[in-house]
């Protein structure tokens, strides 16, 4: 009987499996198509300077509209674009979208803002990324200041020294470079500090407990001082809270973002929040 019923669980398995293939095929074939049909969006969540206020940037943010599913978010569909390649497709647009969209915010509203784009560890093996970017700046006629590449401990650990030359020559443009999702890899402190990178944006689970977790709150305050030894910029990411903000406010945190201070967003929303920021804005209207 035991054993009976030990085949009928393979058996299940062995369904389901197929099952989930079949699915992932579907959708793979799906995202192959969603470029040329449109269906990719970017949102935008802006960046604000803890000690200002002040809107500094937005970071990029790719929706994938997909016919019959709804949206779908990038934590679903990215690694499977990393997976097969698409990813490079796939982040160049969002590059090009973002840098035209920046620009197009500028002559609209005379404000320089940043966009933050997320770099994935596939783009950043491509021959000629940096003349690539370099000329989806020149194409947008974007100052080359005003695009910050998030790139995640992972893409760096692969390969370090090739890794490291790329981010030395996009910094060289003038571009800045962020460690996205830092603190929950595992490079050591002395590796990552030796990059050529310019800020570091702090995880969001090392916030969510803060202030009400002792423990997490001097972790995260260490993080905050660390990088001010280093002498490195810092960014917040998943603020949701009023207190949370004013941590960062008191331990001097450079910048943050989160559904507190803003979600992401479409352009005209975020042109709208631009132009509410504006020091003029009031004299205009
Ligand atoms: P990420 O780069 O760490 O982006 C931050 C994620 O946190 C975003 O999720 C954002 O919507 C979410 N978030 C922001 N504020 C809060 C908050 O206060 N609370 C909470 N709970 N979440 C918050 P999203 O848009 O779903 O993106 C997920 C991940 O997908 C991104 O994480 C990034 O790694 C990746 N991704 C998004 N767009 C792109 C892209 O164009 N290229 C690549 N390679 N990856 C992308
Ligand atoms: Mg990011
Ligand atoms: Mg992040
Ligand atoms: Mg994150």
């Amino acid at each position: 009987h035991a054993k009976a019923q030990g085949r009928n669980t393979v058996r299940m398995y062995d369904e389901s499996m197929t099952r989930d293939s079949a699915v992932r095929l579907r959708m793979e074939n799906d995202l192959h198509q969603a470029l040329d049909r449109k269906e990719l969006r970017v949102m935008y969540q802006p960046q604000f300077d803890v000690a200002t206020g002040r809107l500094v940037g937005a970071e990029a943010l790719v929706r994938w509209r997909r016919p019959l599913h709804g949206m779908v978010s990038p934590a679903d569909f990215i690694p499977m674009a990393e997976d097969t390649g698409l990813v490079v497709a796939i982040g160049d647009w969002v590059l090009r979208e973002s840098c035209a969209q920046a620009r197009a915010w500028e002559e609209r509203t005379g404000m320089a803002l940043r966009v933050a784009v997320n770099l994935s560890p596939r783009q950043l093996e491509t021959d000629h990324l940096v003349e690539h970017i370099a000329q989806a700046l020149e194409a947008n006629r974007l100052a080359p200041s005003r695009l910050e590449l998030e790139i995640t401990e992972s893409a760096i650990v692969r390969d370090t020294l090739s890794t490291a030359s790329v981010l030395s020559r996009l910094r060289a443009l003038g571009i800045s470079i962020a460690i996205d999702d830092f603190g929950v890899g595992y490079s050591s402190m002395s590796y990552l500090r030796e990059l050529p990178v310019d800020k570091f944006k702090i995880d969001r689970a090392f916030l969510e407990a803060v202030p009400a977790s002792e423990s997490d709150s001097r972790l995260a305050a260490a993080l905050i001082a660390m990088a001010h030894t280093l002498q490195v910029g810092l960014v917040a990411e998943g603020v949701e809270t009023r207190e949370q903000l004013e941590f960062l406010r008191q331990h001097g945190c450079h910048e943050a973002q989160g559904y507190y201070l803003g979600r992401p967003m479409g352009p005209e929303e975020f042109e709208a929040l631009i132009l509410g920021q504006h020091p003029e804005a009031g004299i205009a209207r």
